[in-house]
This record gives structure tokens, C-alpha cells and sequence, in this order.
């Protein structure tokens, strides 16, 4: 029989209370409620102490919160107002004194319900107590991803070759989203970026109604979830035409960066290290201005968290998490490559969860 993970994720918590000298830890986070209960939806507060787990949801969640996490949680259902049955529980947990909240996680509101029904306690605002937990992955966490960026990478071997001169940005969303669902995508971890032409040179596009032109760029950065696990992946290709001498050029350098970047990143080296691997290469063809964000993120129950892959990054990168690798270049007015796929770093060395399918792409 398997050990459930998250009684662990529960003692490595406890362990980390007892490090800051708390006696528990209010967690408010739904991601960091899910990591530590099982439980997804969108509404529940979670007390953490070193001897007792305790989530308090609305009517809405009953028998959700039971099946989720009844296992693993004392679960208290209130149709009324959950932060009164909070404090009222966490009185029931025996003598605490000074318990740590989410500070990333509550509103300038949930303060002032602290200052009144929280009295009894002594509150220390904390950051990324459960967030530094979060980033190694243990291995149904990483067969998680695994799964989520085989499902990315067919719905876009899907949606390519339906592709047309003359269809909007949205269109082709919506053919990448609905092949998403279809294949079983529990959600979109970020709205699907669909940008064509010089609006490739957006790292952050929304899509839009522009239309489709032969021989411009199509960028798709586009995410997919499975049991909550977030995968991302981007893609860039040429549309109606063979691309021209200047795009080969341009997509090359993209490529050999990320290649290279992907193939040496490991658990160890600093965030810095890791960006500079592709930000070399670009930097060399000088093209490093054109580079205007940093190498990747981890991923994980969120499509953003630790660690950065960065140039103010100095700490090491974490064995076993989960990362981004999708260095851009983008010239104004004319557009822009980007190429993203996500790699674990393993003890043993990078192992890439995406396909990791890079050669330049010409839709004629
Ligand atoms: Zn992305
Ligand atoms: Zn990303």
C-alpha cells in the first residue's frame, strides 16, 4: 500500500511550524489547500497545527470536501459565514498560541476579521511556508505534469493542420481550447495565447480578432491541467508559406537556446545560471535586448510558482521541481519566436516532460 502523500506534506508543515516556533499555520491558498488536503474547490480556510488538520468550506462543498479530503482533514461545513466557524473550531483544537497566516492569500478584509474573532491567538504573517514545500514534486506529482503536457502537445498536433490563411486568433483558440477539453484538460491554466504577425512580438498577447496572413509568424502558448497539474508549452510556426531565410535565422537561435538551456539545467546550479544558459547564446547573435523576460518559472498546481529561472535569482535550483524553459526573441513591429517546454529536474539530471518537438513548423 501506498502512503498517502499529503499525510507527509501535512508532517513537513508541522515540522516547518516547529522551526518557526509556531503552533499552526491558517492556510487560505486554494492551491496550497489542495496540496495539503486533497480538497479543490474554490472556498475553504484550513488550520494546519503540528497534531490536527481542520478545513472549514460552505453548504456548497459538503460532499466534496468529504470525498476529497475527509481522509486527511477534520471537515466543517457552515451555511452562514466561515470565518466565525473558523475561529469557533480553531478554538476546539486545544491550546494554541501563536499560529501564522497566508499573507499572499487574505484581503486587507480578512485582517480586520482577524483583529476582532481572532483575538485569542497571537498572528504572525508568513509568506511561502507550504510554497517551499511545493516545489520539489514527488512522482504523482511529476506523472501529473507528464500527463497534462502529452495532452498539450497531441490537442496542438490536432488544431495545426486546421489552421488557415484568413482565420482569426480566436478561432484558432478556440480549436486549441476545445482539443484541450476533449482530451480530457480539466481547465485552461491561463487564457490561451494566440498571436499572429507582428503581434508575436507580445510575449503577453491576448487573442484577438486579427486575421491570419500567409508567411506570418503563429505563436500558441497555451497550458492544460490533469488532477490539477498544470503543464505549459509554446509553439511558434509559420503560417501559408515556406518560411523566409530571416525567420530560419531567427526560429534557429530560439531553438539552439532552448535546447541548450533544456538539456543543461539542473537541480543545483542558481536561477541566474539557468537564464544565462539560453540568454548566451542570444546575447552572442546579439540579440539579448530582444530577450526581455526571464528563461521559465516552476510549475506545478499553479502555472506560476517557484522557482524563477532568472537573472535576480541567486538561490539554487530545488531537486525535483518542475520548470519552464522558453527563451523569446521579439522585434518590435515585426514579431517574435518563442518556444516553451517544461523539464523536471531530477536527481539525475533534466528529463523533459513536454514533447520537446522544436523543429520549425511551416503550415502550407
Ligand atoms: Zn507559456
Ligand atoms: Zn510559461
Amino acid at each position: 500500500m501506498i502512503a498517502d502523500p499529503r499525510r507527509a506534506r501535512q508532517e513537513a508543515l508541522a515540522a516547518a511550524l516547529v522551526a518557526e516556533g509556531l503552533d499552526g499555520l491558517l492556510v487560505a491558498s486554494p492551491a496550497n489547500i489542495r496540496y495539503l488536503t486533497g480538497f479543490s474547490g474554490s472556498a475553504a480556510i484550513v488550520a494546519v497545527t503540528r497534531g490536527d488538520v481542520l478545513l472549514v468550506t460552505d453548504f456548497r462543498y459538503d460532499e466534496q470536501a468529504r470525498a476529497e479530503a475527509g481522509a486527511v482533514a477534520r471537515i466543517e461545513v457552515e451555511s452562514t459565514s466561515v470565518w466565525d466557524r473558523f475561529f469557533k473550531e480553531l478554538a476546539t483544537l486545544g491550546p494554541l498560541g501563536s499560529l501564522g497566516y497566508e499573507a499572499q492569500a487574505l484581503s486587507v478584509l480578512d485582517a480586520e476579521r482577524f483583529a476582532q474573532a481572532g483575538k485569542p491567538w497571537r498572528w504572525k504573517p508568513m509568506k511561502d511556508l507550504v510554497e517551499r514545500l511545493r516545489v520539489a514534486k514527488d512522482p504523482g506529482e511529476v506523472a501529473a505534469i507528464r500527463s497534462a503536457a502529452a495532452l498539450a502537445g497531441e490537442a496542438l498536433r490536432q488544431t495545426l493542420p486546421q489552421v488557415r490563411v484568413g482565420m482569426t486568433e480566436l478561432e484558432i483558440a478556440g480549436i486549441l481550447e476545445g482539443a484541450l477539453r476533449r482530451l480530457g484538460s480539466e481547465g485552461h491554466p491561463f487564457p490561451t495565447i494566440v498571436a499572429s504577425g507582428a503581434r508575436t512580438a507580445l510575449p503577453h498577447a491576448r487573442s484577438s480578432r486579427r486575421t491570419l496572413v500567409a508567411g506570418e509568424w503563429l505563436l500558441l502558448d497555451f497550458g492544460a491541467q490533469v488532477d490539477g497539474y498544470c503543464a505549459d508549452i509554446t509553439r511558434t510556426v509559420v503560417v501559408g508559406a515556406r518560411a523566409t531565410e530571416r525567420q530560419r535565422a531567427l526560429y534557429g537561435l530560439v531553438a539552439e537556446a532552448q535546447l541548450r538551456a533544456r538539456s543543461c539545467v539542473q537541480a543545483g546550479i542558481s536561477g541566474r545560471e539557468a537564464d544565462a544558459l539560453a540568454r548566451d547564446v542570444i546575447e552572442a547573435r546579439g540579440f539579448g535586448e530582444a530577450f526581455g523576460h526571464s528563461l521559465g518559472h516552476g510549475v506545478g498546481l499553479e502555472v506560476h510558482e517557484a522557482p524563477r529561472l532568472s537573472r535576480t535569482n541567486a538561490d539554487p535550483l530545488p531537486a525535483g521541481s518542475v520548470v519552464t524553459i522558453e527563451p523569446g526573441v521579439y522585434l518590435a513591429g515585426q514579431g517574435g519566436v518563442r518556444i516553451e517546454d517544461d523539464v523536471h529536474l531530477s536527481a539525475e539530471g533534466p528529463v523533459l516532460l513536454s514533447d520537446g518537438r522544436t523543429e520549425l513548423l511551416e503550415l502550407v
